[in-house]
């Protein structure tokens, strides 16, 4: 693709006026500060005047406001005829010049020049506004040029036309397939419109790419654009944002103009959390909020203004936190596809190796499987460092080609950058981590709740967690029972005991399941008043946890008795749900021993697989029966 900046070419002759401008202004200055040369006649003190005048030595004298300048009556050979003074306040000046027979006069008060009068006016103004202008085209980045002052109205969307050379396809993302199965479906859209309009088909207006920094979001969105061949807006979302309110708001009606034009075309907004982040959420924050949220409303505008008649526009949009956006751009018509584009796993992986290898010259008899097999948690923008990495490496070392040697070090170069950002598994912690994620599997599955386990992973994600399982509400849940926050309770214990009936001890990975299964218990007996002992009573005060996000409710008042017995009571539903959970583990070991192994060869089993392998554990009361 090429990548062309959509401004109109900067225009040479408006440059030049600038630049005369300029020039006229500073002339005008400096003349102001230099002598003008009237005022080259020697100067003397006034004294020595006064004395010249008494001694009768002056023969004219002509006093203006600044100087008064006089004429002697005989010079000596060296000396100057013409001589100049400052004037002091002399009230007695005249009389005495008057004594002394020197004949004086004095000058009108002076009028300035019409022109150095225009010019005073005209010109320091001037300055001040090529000032501003010269500012206002820096802050907009731009080349400058015929668009004039002060315009932080244009979007500074970029412009991509796929062409034949540079054009991204779908080719060139791996090891998300998943994701790229949900675009191909975009990717019909922009191609035949027609045939969805013709069905009254609804095309989806909005998609968010849901993932990690440098999974390959934009390379996505981009081989979307590449595959529908139709243009591409590219911008960040905090490009939007700028020091004036109303600012970004324009821009993205701007934007939206520019792509209207286009259609059928893509607007791909990066970083869509810098302006879609919950409007609730920042409540405690002073102002400063209402550029972002401005500039939100207004991208919610341009997405409700499309209309199905229109070619079709379709914003994708990529964060990596989708848990800070507001809820009013995932409903529905607006950025109602969710789409994960997540770390690749082992074959994902070794795809991407091969996309970048393919770009340097390998030796024979390299062994990519062994490289993707060592970079479990690497993104792909990780992996396209490595092979660049070690490219550079064989460069240095004067060979000609890449080994296997130079891999390995370039992962251990990148694997040190990433360990502050992510964590990489040692090949032991991996197997607890796999035991684990399968307990919450297996438990989960068994469990009543409607949550059903859609996905179990061992490729580490973001800072804490080593492997996580998905588990998808079968449907939006709002009521509870408390068999299924029983079963929550019980899911979250399943990867602790995993650890425990297999390796008989435990670790540290399964702290923040312990903090929420405790939090569950916590509110089942303090708000829901689902314990039998304690009765339907509310321990926990509602509300003025506002501004304090919440979730930190302080207790009523309570007696020392009751409140022992809460304790005892949230104690002993964290011990049933961990009971279930061994139980269950206990009984279904072959599976999950089963399961474990496989994950730890392939890293992420989902789908179709897991249903099937999850649909054979039991329950313990079948086992007992
Ligand atoms: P993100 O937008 O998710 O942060 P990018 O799309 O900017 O990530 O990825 C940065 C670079 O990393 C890409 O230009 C590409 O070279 C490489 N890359 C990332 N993910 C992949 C992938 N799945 N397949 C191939 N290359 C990838
Ligand atoms: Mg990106
Ligand atoms: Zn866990």
């Amino acid at each position: 693709m090429a990548l062309r900046q959509d401004d109109s070419p900067p225009n040479p002759r408006l440059r030049i006026i600038n630049l005369v401008l300029i020039g006229v202004g500073v002339l005008f200055l400096l003349s102001s500060f230099l002598p003008s040369p009237q005022l080259q006649v020697p100067r003397v003190p006034y004294s020595l005047f006064i004395n010249q005048v008494d001694e009768g030595a002056v023969k004219r004298a002509y006093i203006t406001q600044e100087q008064i300048r006089y004429e002697l009556k005989d010079p000596g050979d060296d000396q100057p005829a013409v001589l100049a003074t400052t004037p002091i306040f002399d009230m007695e000046l005249p009389q005495r010049l008057e004594q002394h027979g020197v004949e004086f006069a004095a000058a009108p008060p002076k009028r300035p020049g019409i022109l150095s009068t225009v010019l005073s006016w005209v010109v320091p103004p001037l300055i001040f506004i090529l000032v501003l202008q010269f500012f206002a085209r820096r802050a907009m980045g731009g080349a400058g040029g015929a668009q004039g002052a002060l315009s932080f109205t244009k979007s500074k969307a970029k412009v991509y036309v796929p062409d034949e050379q540079s054009r991204v396809t779908f080719a060139d993302v791996a090891g998300v397939d998943e994701a790229k199965a949900e675009l191909t479906e975009i990717v019909d859209f922009l191609k035949k419109p027609e045939r969805y309009a013709a069905i009254g088909a609804r095309i989806p207006k909005g998609v968010l790419l849901v993932g990690p920094p440098g999974t390959g979001k934009t390379l996505l969105s981009k081989a979307v654009a590449g595959e529908a061949d139709v243009p591409f807006f590219i911008i960040s979302g905090s490009e939007f944002v700028e020091l004036f309110v109303g600012a970004g708001a324009a821009r993205v009606r701007d934007l939206f103009e520019q792509a209207k034009k286009k259609a059928p075309c893509i607007i791909f907004i990066d970083e869509l959390d810098a302006i879609g982040k919950s409007r609730s959420g920042s409540m405690g924050v002073v102002g400063g909020n209402d550029e972002r949220e401005q500039t939100l409303n207004q991208l919610l505008t341009e997405m409700d203004g499309f209309s199905a008649k229109d070619k079709p526009v379709i914003v994708l949009a990529a964060t990596n936190q989708p848990e800070v956006l507001d809820a009013a751009l995932l409903r529905p018509g607006r950025f109602d596809r969710q789409v994960l584009v997540d770390r690749p796993d082992l074959s994902g992986r070794r795809t991407i190796l091969g996309i970048y290898a393919a770009k340097v010259k390998l030796a024979p008899a390299i062994d990519l499987d062994r490289i993707a097999a060592a970079t479990a948690g690497f993104a792909g923008a990780d992996l396209a460092n490595l092979v660049n990495e070690a490219a550079l490496l064989a460069a240095r070392a004067n060979r000609t080609s890449v080994e296997q040697g130079d891999l390995n070090e370039a992962i251990e170069r990148v694997v040190a950058g990433l360990e502050k950002k992510s964590r990489v598994l040692q090949p032991d912690e991996k197997k607890v981590v796999a035991y684990h994620e399968v307990g919450h599997a297996i438990v989960g599955h068994l469990m009543p709740g409607g949550s059903k386990v859609t996905k179990i992973s061992i490729v580490p994600r973001g800072m804490s967690a080593l492997g996580y399982t998905l588990q998808l509400p079968t449907e939006d849940r709002f009521l509870n029972s408390r068999e299924d926050l029983q079963g929550q309770i019980a899911t979250l214990l399943g990867g602790r005991s995993a650890e425990e009936v297999v390796f008989g001890r435990v670790t540290t990975g399964a702290a923040n399941d312990l903090q929420r299964a405790t939090d569950i218990a916590e509110q089942m007996v303090g708000t829901y008043g689902m314990s039998d002992t304690l009765g339907p009573l509310a321990y926990d005060k509602q509300g003025g946890g506002r501004f304090l996000g919440g979730g930190n409710n302080p207790r009523r008042v309570v007696s020392d008795a009751t409140a022992q017995a809460i304790d005892r009571e949230v104690r002993a539903l964290v011990d049933r749900g961990h009971d279930t959970a061994l139980a269950i583990l206990e009984a279904n070991r072959p599976l999950l021993e089963e399961i474990a192994e496989k994950i730890l060869d392939k890293e992420v089993i989902e789908g179709d697989e897991l249903r099937d392998l999850l649909s054979r554990s039991i329950s313990p009361e079948a086992v007992a029966a």
